[in-house]
């Protein structure tokens, strides 16, 4: 998961950008990086949060029109600086590329890349695969000047070659913008448009939210195996290439996205009431005597209140988020994550003592963060402590960018619903069931059939990852996280 935003513009783009940026910095908080265009290329990238990274020099150097931003989360390569994206390659024209996702057949690229090809990947940054794959069907086509078929057929090739889950936005020097949305859309992607000018001005973000804040308007999902072309004289162009049927990733409406954001024209903080009416519906049927029902911050927000509403019972905001450390999921070290907890979220021990508390998050990954909570809840004097996630049991790794991809990783692996209360300290646990996660979606856009739900299900939508590559991701995520480690020790 990552956030990409891309702008073709009338005026300096940079602070747009960077709001834009801002918006969807949930969306990675390891790297960022803006690269405009005026000519040449202005480019500012770094490790950390989108704040720390552009000051207020390097704003004012970023000159142009024309601009890519990102906001990364390291699944592929170990989240060094040579890792930030957008990345650049000269030839042909000159293209930068920032792309949220994951690339299943990132090491076999590369190595053709670079021995048929003879371009070497300098990072381990699996967009610099893509970039040089559609580098190199554009340069095969010997024009000088790029027409709308142009780039479609090169974006044809990238489908081909590029196998995985992966939103793209690129900008090809004096030819326009390009964005695509791979052949079963599992990664979101929008644009949107602009009348600041003679000409519009066009905005591609990961959530609506980015280009609310930078006032674009007539919003729009580039669809599934989509490719949208905004050309040197701002016409727009689109094609969509594939038929496969389109598979969005269910965890951005439970976790990712913004709940101000609309994925697939279905707005997440309307899914994430529905959810919470659904659990409420699962927890009815224990019979289970709770006393409060306490949210885990922060997405958990939405779902807890309407549990309660639909159960009448009390609702308290008993953990106190400390806004100004990392998400715990998303850090990259699973050490980081189990300290963290500790420094994030301080009880109100007066709302928990001597009650039968339900507590309630989006989901149980590793559990080490939801045991944390457990023991902080209980150490307040909690009677009973019930523990309720909107989304089913995670028990299959997620190839398509998120970090979750070593099996083993799962509390839920080869557990029934008792043992995982037992491995988190639970009473009880509650699942939603992955029909009313489909269901709460669908209540949104009733058009979408089918989901990515690969992580619960272990049904991978693209139907090309075998135990091999399994295996092979698992194995170089286990890599990364050593070398993480190391790093922070
Ligand atoms: S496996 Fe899960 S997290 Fe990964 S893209 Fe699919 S639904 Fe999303």
């Amino acid at each position: 998961m990552c956030g990409i935003v891309g702008i073709y513009g009338n005026s300096d783009v940079v602070r747009d950008i960077y709001q834009g940026l801002l918006a969807i910095q949930h969306r990675g908080q390891d790297s960022a990086g803006i690269i405009t265009y005026d000519g040449r290329f202005h480019i500012k990238k770094g490790n950390g949060l989108v704040r720390d990274i552009f000051t207020a020099e390097n704003v004012a150097r970023l000159r142009g029109t024309i601009g890519v931003g990102h906001t990364r989360y390291p699944t592929v390569g170990g989240g060094g600086g040579e890792d930030a994206q957008p990345f650049l390659v000269n030839s042909p024209f000159g293209i930068i590329m920032a792309h949220n996702g994951n690339v299943i057949n990132y090491s076999e690229l590369k190595k053709i890349i670079f021995e048929k090809y003879h371009r070497l990947l300098n990072s381990d940054n699996d967009v610099e695969a893509i970039l040089n794959v559609l580098a190199q069907e554009l340069a095969e086509q010997k024009t000088k000047t790029l027409r709308p078929k142009n780039v479609f057929k090169a974006v044809e090739g990238v489908f081909k070659k590029v196998k995985g889950g992966y939103s793209v936005i690129a900008y090809i020097a004096e030819e326009g913008m390009v964005a695509f949305r791979d052949p079963y859309g599992i990664k979101p992607l929008v644009y949107g448009k602009r009348h600041d000018g003679i000409l519009p001005s066009y905005a591609f973000a990961s959530e609506s939210v980015s280009l609310n804040i930078m006032n674009f308007f007539e919003i729009r999902n580039v669809e599934a195996g989509q490719v949208v072309f905004i050309d040197k004289n701002r016409k727009f162009h689109a094609r969509k290439l594939t038929s496969c049927a389109h598979s969005p990733c269910l965890f951005e409406w439970v976790y990712f996205a913004r709940p101000d954001s609309f994925i697939d024209n279905v707005n997440v903080y309307d899914c994430r009431v529905n959810l919470g009416s659904f659990l409420a519906d699962e927890i009815k049927k224990l019979n289970l005597k709770i006393d409060v029902v306490v949210p885990v911050p922060d997405s958990a927000r939405d779902a807890a209140i309407e549990i309660a509403r639909k159960l009448n019972l009390k609702y308290r905001e008993a953990l106190v988020k400390n806004r100004y450390i990392g998400r715990t999921f998303i850090m990259p070290a699973d050490q980081k994550r189990k300290s963290s907890v500790r420094q994030k979220l301080n009880p109100i021990s007066s709302e928990l003592k001597d009650k039968n508390v339900l507590l309630v998050d989006d989901s149980i990954v590793r559990g080490n963060t939801s045991r944390a909570i457990i023991e902080l809840v209980r150490e307040c004097g909690a009677k009973k402590v019930y523990f309720g996630a909107y989304s089913p049991p995670l028990r299959y790794p997620c190839v398509y960018g998120i970090d979750m991809q070593t099996k083993t990783e799962f509390v839920a692996r080869d557990a029934d619903l008792d043992q995982i209360a037992k491995r988190i300290g639970a009473d009880k646990v509650i699942y939603q069931t992955l029909d009313s996660l489909k269901k709460a979606v669908n209540l949104g856009n009733k058009n979408l059939k089918n989901f990515c739900a690969a992580c619960f299900d272990g049904i991978y939508p693209t139907g090309d990852v075998t135990p091999e590559i399994l295996k092979k991701i698992e194995d170089e995520r286990k890599l990364a996280q050593e070398r993480q480690l190391e790093l922070e020790l």
